[in-house]
């Protein structure tokens, strides 16, 4: 009965929308004329009860009237990857698990819903598909090879595929990607993902068990093992031999590995020479940081996926100012948008900059004052110590002014902090140089310009 309310629901909204939205849910039980479906997160559940809630009940009752209410809760063991969706705090990790729950997915076993396919079922995010990735200059390669390895897993070359890059650049969305392809492509494989992490700590439970032998027939029996953020296993000597040996186990039969990290092969210190070089032998490759470009085309994709109306000018604000993580990127637009949902007003740019405040604020390049007399001492030929020294001559007066002008600008510092940094002046002081300053600028285009090209050097 389950089975066919997910069925029509599908046929209903499509498979596109059925995926990013419904996929992970899960039938709880039937509490007398309750259902229970359970969802990995608040953001989820929040959305497919607003969305999809009231058709949810339909269904119910057209398959079986003695129920009466649906409730959509979240499940107690989030999946094994945070869901930022909603940019609050990512659920708490999993709780490292037991051999007993180590192959299957880790929600317990009475939440889990009947899988239509018997192999290594492994929590996958349902937005991390090829589909959602947004393919840029930066990510163009690490992409094709992605591909690449879901097309034809285990060609010469690229076993095993190596993907490494900072944080929230897409190394997770990209092996997770594969791993949809892979499952839902013609032949029947086995994929296998876990976090580096994870894998420690299901050896680690294998060994306590003393059922090593049985942890290990399982990986090696998988046809693709992914293992995500490898710079985890490092210093970890057993479970790094342990990784090594099924790693050769698994290339030795021609299977496929894939493996993210934070830095390429070479600069994982602390794995050993031999996994090293065998890590790097295949292909590897590197999500470079975004670009502009990119970030506009990733927020530009995701507006459109939530088919939200979100003006050209707030999207270049937020590429403009959000540039090291597209998780965050993200957050902040699914702040935008649960914010105009919630309160049922369009998106504009003053309510992006009043809901995103916190966020554009943290992300503000932090200047410091120091780096602000040393650029300014710099500019106009002086020593650091003039910037807080005594002397009052106006061609050291003057910079020093400037260099109180741009930390009352380019800082979060207040007028006392500034003048205590300036050679413990007064606050009076720093605002009198703030004001001289403002008036030179409106009087004198040289000087504008000048003060304006410290800014800019200060602020890129
Ligand atoms: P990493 O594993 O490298 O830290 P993730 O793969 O978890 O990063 O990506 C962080 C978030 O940013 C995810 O929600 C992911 O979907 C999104 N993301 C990253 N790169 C892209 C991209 N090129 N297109 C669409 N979404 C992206
Ligand atoms: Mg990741």
């Amino acid at each position: 009965c389950w089975a066919r309310i997910r069925g029509r629901l599908r046929d209903e909204v499509g498979e596109v929308e059925y995926r990013t939205w419904l996929r992970q849910m899960t039938l709880a039980g039937i509490d007398g004329e309750e259902a229970v479906i359970l969802l990995p997160t608040r953001f989820l559940r929040d959305w497919v009860n607003s969305h999809y809630g009231d058709r949810l009940r339909a269904l119910w009752q057209g398959e079986d009237a003695s129920i009466r209410r649906v409730e959509i809760r979240v499940a107690q063991a989030a999946s094994a990857e945070p869901v930022l969706a909603d940019g609050e705090a990512a659920p708490a990790r999993a709780e490292p698990a037991g051999l007993a729950e180590s192959l299957a997915p880790s929600r317990p076993a009475e939440l889990r819903a009947p899988e239509p396919r018997s192999d290594w079922v492994v929590p996958l995010e349902a937005r991390f598909t090829f589909d959602t990735f947004v393919v840029g200059k930066p990510n163009e390669f690490a992409h094709a090879c992605a591909r690449r390895v879901a097309e034809r897993p285990a060609s010469p070359g690229f076993n095993p595929l190596f993907l490494y890059g900072g944080v929230g650049l897409g190394k997770t969305h990209l092996m997770h990607a594969i791993a949809w392809a892979i499952r839902e492509g013609e032949t029947a494989r086995t994929v296998a993902y876990m976090s580096a992490e994870k894998f420690m700590y299901r050896f680690i439970a294998a060994l306590r068990s003393q059922s090593t032998m049985e942890f290990k027939e399982t990986l090696r029996a998988v046809d693709v093992l992914m293992i995500d953020d490898l710079q985890f296993l490092i210093g970890k000597d057993n479970t790094q031999e342990e990784f090594f040996h099924t790693f050769n186990a698994l290339v030795d039969q021609g299977k496929q590995i894939v493996v993210s990290s934070d830095k390429p092969p070479s600069d994982l210190a602390g794995i050993e020479d031999r996994l090293r070089t065998r890590l790097g032998c295949g292909m590897v490759a590197d999500l470079h940081a975004t670009t502009y470009e990119l970030r506009l085309s990733i927020l530009q994709a995701k507006a459109a996926a939530a088919q939200v109306l979100v003006p050209a000018k707030v999207m270049e604000l937020l590429a403009t100012k959000i540039t090291t993580n597209v998780r965050e990127l993200e957050g902040a637009l699914n702040r935008l948008v649960a914010h105009a949902n919630l309160f049922g007003r369009p998106i504009t740019i003053d309510s992006a900059h009043e809901v995103l405040h916190d966020v554009l604020r943290a992300h503000e390049k932090r200047v410091s004052i120091e780096e602000i007399q040393r650029k300014v001492a710099e500019h106009y030929n002086l020593r650091l110590t003039d910037m807080v020294s005594a002397r009052r001559a106006r061609n050291v007066a003057r910079p020093r002014q400037v260099a109180m002008y741009l930390a009352k600008h380019l800082t979060q510092r207040s007028l006392p902090e500034i003048g205590r940094r300036f050679g413990n002046r007064d606050h009076t002081t720093v605002m009198h140089a703030v004001s001289r300053v403002s008036e030179l600028i409106a009087q004198d285009a040289g000087f504008a310009e000048d003060v304006a090209l410290l800014r800019k050097m200060l602020e890129t």
